[in-house]
């Protein structure tokens, strides 16, 4: 349904020739009704993703495909109408709303830019409904963004990415910035949601916990490439999950395991830092971290290719060892 294809985004700096590379060649696809997990540190390229994705920003190259749609093509009218089915949830929801516009003049005014609803009364009672749905009264439609917890303006949040009847919400860290309480509570609406809905998700995290949690499959980014994808259990599960690639392995086994029949630490951590994105590492980027770098690794860029059934690597070592190919 959705389908990303070699997405490049680079970001000039002001004063400067330099580029920082954002996104670095990104292909991933969506399936209808799907949850795909994006996981890897900050400065990944996982929130640069979902932007060119719903086109908040335009890729420096590559294409994103709607239901074999171009929205890389698409301008004015044309886009907004495409664009309704692709909708984003924030990590921020205080910051994402209007302080001074009440939750229902937010969701009425979304309703109406996509011409949903044939009068005022029409659009009140979709209002009420959409706010029944995030699980909040309709008298929360009258409330200022300030007069809500952080649980609940995420709920709004979420109910203003509905208002357009959307296929695919992408999720940027939206319960990172929550109380530990409230992430539960959010999760599960998501879930709720997801099948009461029939949507296609985007769930981005640097949370591999919450990315296990509710992924059937998992991208993991590093330095705006994708380098390992496949089904959640095979990468991430800690019951016999077995990732391919090194930094895979440094996020899993950072994560502590609320298991008393798994063994801990499950494996060593990713040490060091994300390398300039103004400077790109030669060869394959995670080098300067990777236990496992061999003199290839640091002249040649491993591409990212099946090794085992749907389950994709871009690593020298893991492709030598699990195919004997080279
Ligand atoms: Fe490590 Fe080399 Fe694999 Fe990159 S290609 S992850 S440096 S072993």
């Amino acid at each position: 349904m959705l389908e990303a294809i070699d997405l490049v985004k680079h970001f000039p700096v002001r004063g400067s020739d330099a580029l920082v590379h954002a996104l670095n060649g990104v292909s991933l696809s969506l399936a209808a009704g799907e949850t795909l997990g994006i996981v890897g540190e900050s400065g990944c390229g996982k929130s640069t993703l979902a932007k060119v994705l719903v086109r908040l920003e335009d890729p420096t190259s590559g294409r994103v495909v709607l239901d074999g749609v171009d929205l890389t093509e698409l301008r004015g009218r044309r886009l907004r109408a495409h664009r309704r089915h692709i909708q984003m949830v924030f990590q921020d929801p205080y910051s994402s709303l209007d302080p001074r516009q009440s939750v229902g003049a937010a969701l009425d005014e979304v309703l109406t830019v996509h011409g949903i609803g044939s009068s005022d009364a029409d659009r009140t009672r979709r209002v009420a409904e959409l706010l029944d749905l995030v699980g909040l009264s309709p008298a929360f439609a009258q409330r200022l963004p300030h007069e809500m917890s952080g649980g609940q303006r995420q709920r709004v949040g979420i109910a203003r990415a509905l208002a357009p009847e959307p296929r695919v919400l992408l999720l940027d860290e939206p319960v990172s910035a929550l109380d530990v309480s409230v992430r539960a509570e959010v999760m599960n609406l998501l879930v709720h949601l997801r099948s009461e809905l029939q949507l296609a998700y985007l769930f981005i995290s640097h949370d591999v916990a919450m990315v296990r949690q509710i992924s059937d499959r998992v991208a993991v980014m590093y330095f705006g490439r994708v380098v390992e994808q496949g089904g959640w259990k095979s990468v991430l599960s800690v019951h016999g999950g077995d990732p391919l690639h090194p930094y895979t392995a440094g996020l899993r086994g950072a994560v502590p395991v609320p298991d008393p029949t798994v063994a801990q630490p499950l494996a060593a951590t990713v040490v060091g830092e994300v390398p300039n994105p103004v400077a790109p590492p030669s060869g394959c980027p995670f080098h300067p971290r990777c236990p496992l770098a061999e003199d290839v690794c640091r002249t040649a860029l491993p591409p990212l290719e099946e090794i085992r059934d749907e389950h994709l690597a871009a690593c020298h070592v893991a492709a030598r060892s699990l195919t004997g190919s080279r």
